[in-house]
């Protein structure tokens, strides 16, 4: 945490040196003292303090400069650092000055010069007024800072990248807080864009995309060599294991992260079927203990950065990046998952990140304390994220099409039992209203074909995801539902021999239609769908993997 300021403000040199010099001698352990000579330029500063979250506790100014008098400059400067304590520095001419200023700026002391010796005239003043701030000032977040609305689907996805990778935030709403507000202005134009974020050395960025966030924060979007034994696509469970399991086998392996690494299973507030975690972890907390091991191992992990296109070249398997570059491997392995599925219906997109989420019940829980939310999905990704936000929310309505639940029982009976989840089964969502955020949403009995209006504050939707196979797409071969065959599952011709392969051995067990390539966890057509199976698949996939690489 960086030091609270002392801040003096003299334009004649001697004196500024000499209260400088006192101030440091008693409070320089605790405080930074910072002295400076003209009042615009230190108005100038103290905005670019505070874009830095540094705070002020007092400011010791003298009331008679040229530029402008010490009443003026505080005038501003507590616009700025509302909390800091004020001291006038005034000859005896400037008393009525200083009285005056009593009341407008509400000064909390006047100083006589000369002030010496400090221990009978500087000190016990500065002492009482530094002791009184330290009692009521809560200190600044020293960390990263994200200003934006609830209303802004940009904020709500900043949120959740720096959530996904661990990163400590403080969320500012601009609705809520002027000084949140005042700050967002100062480094705006005339059209405010949201987020800001604000880095605790006093860079920001507006409305930033994924990648520009991740490298300014630190983290790896680029490859570091053109040639890996092994690039993994997506990190997710079944990315992470073989990329754990292949870095401990001492393959050169990359991993191509497009969001934040965890997947579906980072989504997960609470995973209580993963074997050796009998009260359960969360998706965070595991996918933390991944990364790390991973990279122990010596895999490189980059973040925010798609993979588009996987090409083929002779025995070279290329991996096309949104930004454009290639990468090139000995294999591949497309662990790529499965994504939320979006509702189809009027009014859904345009409120997405606004009061409709989609699988964000981690993030965003907090945000609707004591409010009326609905989760629609029946399955266990809604019923976990029903009881999550339960955790918050006056009452979460779970909209389930079925006649029953489809998750598993321990989570039904948790469903059922708890006071504050309405269960509606037999309901179809038909459609979401709201101008700027969600407002209500009409849905249907499918036994009476009842309609009926709910109002609520948000919309968390868990409908079934989709697998993300579009980088392989017209290369390897898919079912109807876009997810990867392998292995057995490949489709044979008459002769019994696999489409198109080429060598002589059969593909093995999760290798795809190319030699090469190969795919496990929720992408992969005939997946376990379930974190523990994306593990396992991961970790024999790599096994495969090696043996492919000796035949090279
Ligand atoms: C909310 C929720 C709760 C769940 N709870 C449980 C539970 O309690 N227990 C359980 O066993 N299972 C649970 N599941 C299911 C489980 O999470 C999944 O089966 C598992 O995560 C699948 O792992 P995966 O690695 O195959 O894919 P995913 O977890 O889907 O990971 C795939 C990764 O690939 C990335 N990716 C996608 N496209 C690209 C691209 N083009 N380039 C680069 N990267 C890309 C994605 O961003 C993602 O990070 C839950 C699922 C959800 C949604």
């Amino acid at each position: 945490m960086a030091k609270p300021v002392i801040f003096s403000l003299d334009d004649d040199p001697s004196v500024l040196n000499s209260v400088e010099r006192d101030l440091r001698a008693r409070y320089g352990q605790d405080y930074r003292i910072l002295p400076i000579n003209a009042g615009q330029a230190a108005l100038a500063y103290l905005k670019k303090m505070k874009q830095r979250n540094e705070t002020i506790a007092l400011f010791l100014v003298d009331q008679r400069m040229p530029e402008m008098s010490g009443t003026e400059f505080l005038d501003e400067a507590i616009k700025i650092f509302p909390q800091a304590k004020r001291v006038l520095l005034t000859a005896y001419a400037d008393t009525q000055a200083a009285i005056d200023s009593i009341n407008s700026v509400r000064l909390d002391y006047y100083l006589m010069k000369p002030w010496h010796p400090p221990e009978e005239r500087l000190y016990p003043v500065l002492d009482e007024l530094l002791e009184d701030w330290q009692i009521h000032v809560r200190l600044p977040f020293d960390g990263i800072r994200i200003a934006g609305t609830l209303w802004s689907s940009e904020s709500h996805t900043v949120k959740e990248f720096l959530t996904r990778h661990q990163i400590p935030y403080q969320w500012l709403d601009i609705d809520k807080d002027e000084n949140a507000l005042r700050l967002v202005e100062s480094v705006s134009d005339n059209n405010i864009k949201l987020p800001v974020v604000f880095f605790p050395n006093g860079n920001h960025l507006i409305q930033p995309d994924l990648k520009s966030l991740a490298e300014k924060v630190g983290l790896q979007t680029k490859a570091e060599l053109p040639f890996y034994d092994l690039i993994v696509l997506g990190s997710g469970p079944a990315g992470l294991a073989a990329a754990v399991y292949a870095g401990s086998e001492g393959l050169s392996t990359l991993v191509i992260e497009k969001r934040a690494p965890g997947g579906q299973a980072g989504s997960s507030p609470k995973i209580e079927n993963y074997l050796g975690f009998p009260s359960g972890i969360s998706g965070d907390d595991l996918t933390r203990r991944a990364v790390t091991q991973a990279k122990r191992f010596g895999v490189e992990l980059l973040t925010a950065q798609a993979a588009v296109k996987v090409k083929v070249q002779d025995s070279y398997r290329i991996v096309e990046m949104e930004d454009g570059s290639e990468v090139s491997a000995h294999a591949v392995l497309v662990a790529t998952g499965a994504f939320f599925q979006t509702l189809k219906m009027p009014g859904a997109d345009k409120l997405t990140g606004v009061g409709v989420y989609y699988g964000a019940a981690y993030t965003e829980a907090m945000n609707f304390r004591d409010k009326h939310v609905f989760v629609v999905g029946g399955a266990n990704s809604a019923a976990q994220g029903a009881l999550y936000l339960a955790r918050f929310a006056s009452k979460v309505s779970m909209l389930v099409r079925g006649p029953e639940l489809k998750s598993s029982h321990y989570l039904v009976e948790a469903l059922k039992a708890h006071p504050k989840i309405e269960l509606m089964l037999n309901t179809d969502l038909i459609e979401v209203f709201g101008e700027e955020t969600f407002e209500h949403l009409v849905a249907q009995n499918t036994v009476s074909n009842e309609k009926m209006t709910l109002k609520g504050e948000a919309l968390f939707v868990f409908i079934g995801v989709k697998p993300q196979s579009q980088m392989v797409q017209g290369l390897v071969a898919l079912d109807g539902k876009n997810q990867i065959l392998t292995g057995p599952d490949l489709p044979r011709d008459e002769k019994g021999r696999v489409k198109g392969w080429t060598l002589e051995r059969d593909p093995y067990l999760m290798e795809t239609s190319v030699p090469g390539i190969f795919a496990a966890g929720d992408v992969r057509h005939g997946a376990g769908h379930r974190v523990a199976s994306a593990v396992g698949e991961g970790a024999i996939t790599q096994m495969l993997i090696k043996e492919y690489l000796k035949t090279l």
